[in-house]
């Protein structure tokens, strides 16, 4: 059978396969060059997650790109963001579509996230890249300076743009790395809801409050942060919680990992403790679920006061001046012990990823199989919440299709 030939094959069409056919044809058309790209797409549209991201309206990049919303290699992250392509703003503007921004968070003016995939597709269709979807590539195999996919494609150069576990639940990328003999470091779902171990969630389902969220093991804090937190029937959510989850999937397996809640911020424990006396003296005959509604919501106050076997129709007199100090640092120390977070299905990004040790840092390339590059979330890179994962994508896509199509012009002028 006669395989199809390209130049270069990206596989996968979402935020970084899509980025890479346009950075990949203008670097060629910079060059006065032609080259043929492919991408090809298991589903049956390129994009799919983009439309889901930000609630639907992509939140694509932040103001604040600092390294120190990242986790994995770090380093290697710093050397892709270092480059050219690293002005995410700029390369959006290039396709005709404006950003706004949300306390930092970058999304697209027209508020929507098709309007992003929109902009996205018409460049690639402009810049003449093929896209082959409902085509899911099952085998890679290096022939002759070239590759093989799925013993029907001829492609000089491959772009591996699969995106990780998160939200699908399963990725084949692994699997094509692994044909070629490059390694993946461990996998966990990042971005996700943590599990809380013991506590009966049910009556806390719902809840919503403001306050700190810090990740502990063995005395030493892995993470924190702070915001609306979100109460699940058996843990908890919000976007703190969701920030902190990596910390949680990477260490909750051994075991003695909890989150410390600090669910009033702007009262000291000596200020809530007088609080609790002051109430329970100018309002003695006060039900101490009232005396919580003026500091937090009222099912969560009913809850606190319940570890303390505080009973919510307790007169304020009678229960908070002897528990005052006790309910303050229930307040502001409230434990937790974690049994980890939810699975990949549920989470937003993976963790962890293609070892960044087989790839260079300087052209995403594979150290041991020239022509082969690899970007996006199948790297071991990830960002917190507010446009971090994606900027990755875009800016680690637009690297490995500059590069990938310098390596196609090299070898082409190198055989002319
Ligand atoms: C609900 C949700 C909301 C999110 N919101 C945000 C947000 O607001 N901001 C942000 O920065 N990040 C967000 N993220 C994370 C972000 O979407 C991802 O990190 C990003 O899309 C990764 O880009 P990627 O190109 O690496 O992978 P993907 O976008 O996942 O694209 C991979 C593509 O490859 C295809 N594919 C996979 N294997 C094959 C194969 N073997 N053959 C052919 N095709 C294949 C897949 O079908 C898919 O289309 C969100 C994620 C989720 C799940």
């Amino acid at each position: 059978m006669r395989m199809k030939k390209y130049d270069i094959a990206i596989i996968g069409g979402g935020a970084s396969g899509l980025a890479a056919a346009i950075s990949a044809a203008r670097a060629a058309n910079i060059n006065g060059s032609r080259i043929k790209t492919v991408i090809f797409e298991a589903q049956p549209r390129v994009g799919k997650k983009i439309l889901a991201t930000g609630n639907g309206r992509c939140n694509l990049c932040n103001e604040d790109t600092q390294i120190t919303h990242y986790r994995g290699d770090t380093q290697f992250a710093s050397a892709v963001f270092s480059g050219p392509e690293c002005d995410t703003q700029e390369f959006f503007r290039s396709l005709g579509l404006l950003l706004k921004s949300d306390d930092g968070r970058l999304y697209p003016l027209g508020g929507q996230a098709s309007g992003v995939l929109d902009a996205l597709r018409f460049e690639v269709d402009r810049l003449g890249c093929e896209t082959l979807t409902d085509t899911k590539i099952t085998s890679v195999k290096e022939s002759g300076g070239a590759y093989i996919l799925n013993n029907s494609f001829l492609a000089d150069a491959v772009i591996l743009c699969s995106g990780g576990k998160a939200s699908v639940g399963e990725c084949n990328g692994y699997t094509l790395l692994g044909q070629l003999g490059l390694t993946v470091t461990p996998l966990f779902p990042s971005l996700v809801r943590l599990v809380a171990s013991e506590k009966n969630f049910k009556p806390l389902k719902g809840i919503r409050a403001d306050g700190e969220i810090r990740i502990m093991s063995g005395g030493e804090c892995l993470a924190r942060d702070s915001g609306e937190l979100q109460f699940t029937d058996c843990g908890i959510s919000g976007i703190p919680a969701m920030q902190v989850s990596s910390a949680v999937a990477r260490n909750a397996q051994h075991g003695g990992v909890y989150a410390v809640l600090d669910l009033c911020e702007s009262l000291s424990r000596e200020q809530l403790a007088d609080f609790f006396l002051q109430r329970a003296t100018s309002a003695p005959d006060a039900r101490c679920e009232d005396v919580m509604t003026g500091i937090m919501p009222r099912r969560l106050g009913g809850v606190l006061l319940g570890e303390l076997n505080i009973r919510a129709d307790a007169r304020a007199a009678d229960a908070l001046i002897s528990h005052r100090e006790a309910l303050a640092d229930t307040i502001k120390g409230w434990v937790i012990p974690l049994k980890g977070t939810n699975g990949f299905a549920d989470a937003q990004v993976t963790s962890g990823g293609a070892d960044t040790a087989c790839f260079s840092s300087e052209t995403l390339e594979s150290k041991s199989h020239r022509g082969f590059f690899c970007a996006g979330e199948l790297l071991d890179v990830d960002g917190e919440c507010g446009g971090y994962n994606l900027h990755w994508a875009w800016c680690s896509g637009r690297r490995a299709g500059r590069c990938a199509a310098e390596y196609i012009i090299k070898k082409e002028r190198k055989n002319a």
